[in-house]
């Protein structure tokens, strides 16, 4: 999980503006609740999937999983609209956080797996004592759970992954990195295959990266006989082709961008400056 950037909120959902969708809905909802404690048929937030879609790069907000183009995605209330729960074998209390069914700051976008089999209703707080239970109720709550758009978290202090593409949470936290792995479903197994893949390629390309150099350095440490030139050419060519794949991983469209990072920051602010320098030397000479 990575922090992403909320952008403003779309005009449909504009809860100042008395005449947009997202501001009836509210009042509705309001009124609603005063006797009731379920079944309200919301809707305002569908109105901006696809501003989600393109604000997550149609990937989970929790488990960085492309969701297209083999699903649509959930819209995800990071706090639950309809019931919430402590724990998944913890009742169900009624009603949930209604009041921003609407609210765009509690909109996320989530892979099916993430929000059906795993979060569903749970949302667990740091002081249950401090639960915010009405519209109207005067309490903050801090959430156990991290929002990856939440401006003053950074998922990465507190949820982060090891060469082998396993999850692992920071000690002494407060909880939040392990917790959310649990109720995300961070660590299933599913989830876990395809970072162990992706980690694999990832290893594998730093380590073709760094023989083709040795190779480079090797061949340039002494006049270069004729023979080698076309040897020494290839590398330069293979390095950069490597190096280029390797860069992509990092782009914000490609999948698990957390362990993409963990496993390439410390490498490509080492090599880059020196693979850079190299490939431009290698070009302008070519020219
Ligand atoms: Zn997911």
């Amino acid at each position: 999980m990575i922090y992403i950037h909320r952008r403003e909120t779309p005009r449909v959902l504009d809860l100042e503006d008395s005449n947009s969708v997202g501001a009836k809905e509210y009042i509705e909802v309001i009124e609603y609740f005063k006797d009731q404690n379920r079944n309200f048929p919301f809707k305002a937030y569908k109105e901006v999937k696809d501003i989600l879609v393109d604000m997550f790069n149609e990937k989970c907000a929790y488990c960085e999983s492309d969701i297209s183009p083999v699903a649509y995605g959930d819209i995800e209330h990071f706090r639950p609209k309809n019931a919430y729960q402590i724990a998944k074998k913890e009742r169900l209390n009624y009603p949930g956080y209604y009041w921003v069914a609407m609210d765009w700051n509690n909109l996320l976008l989530s892979c099916t797996t993430c929000n059906r089999t795993y979060k569903k209703n749970q949302f667990p707080l740091v002081n249950e004592a401090n639960r915010k239970k009405k519209h109207d109720d005067v309490v903050t709550e801090e959430p156990l759970l991290i929002n990856p758009c939440d401006e003053k978290i950074n998922p990465q202090d507190h949820i982060n992954f090891n060469e082998e593409g396993l999850v692992i949470f920071t000690p002494g936290d407060g909880g939040k990195g392990e917790k959310s792995i649990e109720v995300y479903g961070l660590a299933n197994p599913k989830l876990t295959r395809n970072r162990k893949k992706l980690a694999k390629e990832i290893t594998d390309k730093k380590n073709q990266i760094l023989r083709f150099l040795d190779n480079i350095r090797l061949l340039l440490a002494e006049p270069l006989k004729v023979e080698y030139i076309v040897i020494l050419e290839n590398n330069f060519k293979d390095l950069e082709i490597v190096y280029n794949s390797l860069k992509n991983f990092t782009l914000p469209t490609e999948p698990y961008q957390g362990l993409v990072r963990n496993l390439t920051a410390e490498f490509l602010a080492e090599y880059s400056p020196i693979i850079n320098k190299l490939l431009f030397e290698f070009h302008e000479q070519k020219k």
